[in-house]
Parts: C-alpha cells; structure tokens; sequence
C-alpha cells in the first residue's frame, strides 16, 4: 500500500515537472508581440494639404517657419509651400 502511495506521489511530481517545463518551452517559443522594434518608424503623421495620414518614413518633410511638416506626395509639398 505504502508502496503504491510513493509511486502515485512520484508520477504527481513527474507529470508537474513536466508541466512547468512544457510552459517554459512553449513561453520560449511563443514571441511576446509587445516588443516589437517597428512601432518607432510605423508612426503616422498628417499632411496639411489633403488632411491624409501618411506613415512617417514614407512622408515627404518639409520645413515651414522652424517647424516639420509631412506630406504623401510632391504635389502636396509644392501646394504647402507656395
Ligand atoms: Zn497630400
């Protein structure tokens, strides 16, 4: 009897060890979505003219009185500065 109580307690253990260690492993795997590097460069700014927002590295800049303005496109550069 004592017997089977060791072997039921030692099989308990083994399953929870296992358990732990499979949540690590898959905690691993798995990549946290929060730390993503892009979030910087993804930043959306809105250009004057047409009021459209536009991802800040594809933006045209434009300076105007010390300050940065961003724009789609070309046309919309020229329109602001004229
Ligand atoms: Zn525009």
């Amino acid at each position: 009897m004592i017997r089977f109580f060791i072997l039921a307690i030692t099989s308990y253990l083994g399953f929870k060890l296992v358990q732990k260690v499979a949540s690590r492993f898959f905690s691993q795997k798995i990549p946290c979505p929060q730390t993503k590097p892009e979030v910087e460069s993804e930043e959306l700014v809105q250009d004057p003219v047409c009021k459209v927002f536009v991802p800040r590295r594809n933006a045209l800049k434009a300076q105007k009185n010390g300050e940065d303005f961003f724009f789609c496109s070309e046309g919309c550069r020229k329109k602001f500065l004229r």
